[in-house]
């Protein structure tokens, strides 16, 4: 690790004019940042500490919407009794992510800002290229193992995976980021990777995480998330859905309904063709069924990561009949 300074800030104001500075990066719970710093991707010049800010860390959540400080632990927010009654698919999304002193350690706004898991990202020593690391290098996993690679959100230029769980409960029950006064539809929060696979998010130099707020709903208190990977701990997923969901009086008709499914795009992916196909519609296994293939709508295969595109709707529709016995 090559040296750099370290200053440890006690305002938002004070973290936003150091992290102005070019080569500054906030360290918040220091999960992510260790790691990258550790495989040589990350080489601040300063290290801003912003651990010890106070009035960022409250969590506060009944039916009318939740609104969680940036600096919230994973685990806090996880077990928090409002979020679990008024937003399960957040609180279970937390729960099966990394492990539990990760999540004891790691923040809300941390976990937003994760990097990818692209194993040619994460090693520079081998792989030189990699335009979301040094843009316009190339990309050493097209043409190279997949298996982990999106099919979705993908372009010529990264097909890398966005990695977390939290974002894809957040994206399915249209949270919003704000950082101090601006404020971020959650969809709007991640981008694409284009041809500039190094610009991850809309934070302009100096912006600071500062809350999420999450819109109370009755398809958010009814809403799940289901993560399947390769063992059941500690690993991220391959393919995953969030899912809310409110029937009408009937018992039956689907009123509303979110989805969005990680482990498979460039960014956590809203499936608004899902939630069009069901909408009004009887919640009926086979329905379930064909109208989750939509999920997968303009996927790219890859050869080693094909398996995603027929994993990713048969999770969305193991959510949505899970939810439907429950609703
Ligand atoms: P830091 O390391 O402190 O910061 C991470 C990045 O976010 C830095 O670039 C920092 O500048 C930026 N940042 C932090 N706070 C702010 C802010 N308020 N405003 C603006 N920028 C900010 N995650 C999952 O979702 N699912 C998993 O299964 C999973 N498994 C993991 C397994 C391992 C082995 C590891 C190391 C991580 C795993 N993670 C997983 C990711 C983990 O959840 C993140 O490392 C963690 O949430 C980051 O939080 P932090 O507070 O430690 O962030
Ligand atoms: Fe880099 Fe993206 Fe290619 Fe991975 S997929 S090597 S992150 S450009």
């Amino acid at each position: 690790m090559r040296d750099f300074s370290y200053r440890r800030v006690h305002t938002v104001d004070e973290a936003r004019h150091l992290a102005a500075e070019p080569v500054a990066m906030l360290l918040a719970g220091g999960t992510t940042l260790l790691d990258l710093a550790k495989c040589g991707v990350a080489e601040p010049d300063t290290v801003v500490d912003i651990s010890r800010i106070e009035g960022l860390a409250g969590i506060a959540a009944d039916a009318h919407g939740a609104t969680i400080g940036a600096l919230a632990k994973m685990s806090r927010v996880a077990e928090h009794p409002g979020i679990k009654e008024h937003f399960p698919a957040v609180s279970e999304s937390l729960w099966q992510a990394a492990s539990a002193q990760l999540r004891n350690m790691a923040t809300i706004g941390g976990n937003l800002m994760q990097r990818t898991r692209c194993a040619y990202f994460r090693d520079p020593a081998t792989f030189p290229a990699c335009n979301k690391r040094s843009p316009g290098s190339g990309c050493s996993a097209i043409g190279g193992i997949t298996r982990n690679h999106a099919v979705l959100g993908v372009s010529d230029a990264c097909i890398a995976t966005y990695p977390g769980d939290l974002a894809v409960a957040l994206v399915a029950l249209d949270a919003v980021v704000h950082l101090g006064e601006r404020q971020v539809p959650i969809d709007d929060f991640f981008l694409l990777p284009g041809d500039r696979p190094d610009r991850e998010h809309p934070i302009e130099p100096g912006e600071v995480i500062t809350a999420i707020t999450i819109p109370g709903s009755p398809a958010a208190r009814c809403s799940t998330f289901l993560k399947v990977r390769d063992r059941q701990s500690y690993e991220f997923a391959a393919a995953s859905a969030a899912v809310g969901l409110e029937l009408d009086p009937d018992g039956r008709t689907i009123r509303d309904l979110r989805v969005a499914v990680g482990g498979v795009a460039t960014k956590p992916w809203r499936a608004r063709a899902v939630e069009e196909a069901l909408q009004g519609k009887v919640l009926e296994a086979e329905a379930v069924r064909r109208a989750s293939l939509l999920a997968v709508e303009g996927a790219v295969d890859r050869g080693d990561n094909r398996y995603k595109i027929e994993l990713a709707p048969r999770v969305v529709a193991r959510a949505i009949l899970a939810l439907g016995e429950v609703a």
